[in-house]
């Protein structure tokens, strides 16, 4: 650290990402992208023609895929919030909706960015323990006080709650702003957005990283009220009006044209989740039930840790966390079938050598 860095985030911790190693070719099942390129037209979209405007600024309103995510979800534009990745999406919320009279919750064990964003902007923050089996239980968070952020479905366990549960959380809590980070709500579970007319006080994020297969365009959006939206938006212009690409617009626009392609997708990716969970079970694996693109996993016979180390030097990636819930479970990707087989069968050789 620099004897210039400003005494605020002197002792941020940054957010640290799944690695990304560039030395050899791994399969990789750590960071939750879709083993699937973008769809076709997606491909034809990012053509000469529009690399050749590259000159020019973007629209910072990103009309035209506003109105086409708007006709998507079946919501009006002043309902559609769009940003540099859904992690700069959840930036801007906690910018925008906490401070320290505004505390902000969320559970003991889920995505690692909400503690990195609280602590960013000088935001306390309770921590909910999950229940046993990394359960959410909605009474914990029933007429909490305070602001809430939660995954549907949670990372690293892939569990999701009902629609019910969180409409109970948003009623209990109707003047604090819930924000549901539905990452991975296409794989599965069932989305809370059509509770957005209902409640003002409701921000679902989204992103285009994983089911759309665009981990590497960033994007990212939320619906929800006209007036959360407003806010955002007051943030984003004083940040960065143009975070969203030419490029990564075209493609974006192109992919809500391939809808059933990546329903497709999202299909076989539920198919891969339920053939491998089965095989480990042959294995000796636990699997706690997952709606999401991963599984987190434990067997009795290997700590996470050892897993995780041998699977890499096998040349498998999985993500590994050496904190006392979790040292037990490996967090694994579900990627293609073939790289599915590859997992399974060098983790039956992990355990056969012993
Ligand atoms: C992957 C992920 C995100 C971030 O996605 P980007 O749009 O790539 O920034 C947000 N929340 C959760 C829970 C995620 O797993």
């Amino acid at each position: 650290m620099s004897r210039y860095m400003s005494a605020r985030f002197a002792s941020l911790e940054a957010y640290v990402p799944g690695e990304q190693p560039q030395d050899k070719k791994y399969v990789k099942l750590n960071t939750n992208e879709s083993p699937f390129p973008p769809s076709p037209q997606v491909i034809a979209a990012v053509n000469r023609e529009q690399v050749g405007r590259l000159n020019l600024y973007p629209d910072p309103e990103c009309r035209r895929l506003c109105s086409k995510l708007a006709a998507c979800y079946q919501v009006k534009e002043e309902n559609v919030f769009l940003a540099n990745g859904s992690d700069d999406v959840l930036n801007f919320a906690f910018m925008a909706f906490c401070d320290s009279a505004r505390p902000v919750a969320f559970p003991d064990i889920s995505y690692g960015f909400y503690p990195v964003y609280a602590r960013l902007h000088n935001i306390p923050a309770r921590e909910i323990p999950l229940r046993e089996g990394f359960v959410l239980a909605a009474e914990d968070y029933c007429g909490l006080g305070c602001n809430i952020v939660l995954a549907n479905p949670n990372a690293p366990s892939g569990r999701a709650i009902p629609v019910e549960d969180v409409e109970k959380i948003l009623r209990t809590n109707p003047d604090h702003v819930v924000v549901v980070d539905e990452a991975y709500v296409d794989f599965g579970a069932e989305s809370c957005r059509r509770l957005i007319d209902t409640y003002d006080n409701l921000l679902v994020c989204m992103t285009f990283s994983k089911s759309r297969s665009m981990a590497g365009g960033r994007l990212g959006f939320a619906l929800g009220s006209r007036e959360l939206i407003e806010d955002l938006n007051k943030l984003k212009f004083s940040t960065n009006p143009y975070s969203i690409n030419r490029l990564t617009m075209v493609a974006a626009e192109a992919a809500l044209d391939s809808q059933d392609y990546y329903l497709q997708n999202c299909r076989t990716i539920a198919e891969n989740r339920s053939y491998t969970v089965e095989k480990l079970a042959r294995l000796g694996f636990t699997t706690i039930p997952s709606q999401a693109n991963f599984i987190f996993t434990r067997c009795s016979k290997l700590s996470g840790g050892t897993l995780y180390q041998k699977l890499k030097e096998r040349g498998v990636l999985v993500r590994y966390w050496n904190k006392p819930a979790l040292k037990d479970y490996v967090r694994v990707t579900i990627g293609s079938k073939e790289q599915m087989d590859v997992l399974l069968n060098q983790v039956q050789a992990i355990l056969e050598e012993g």
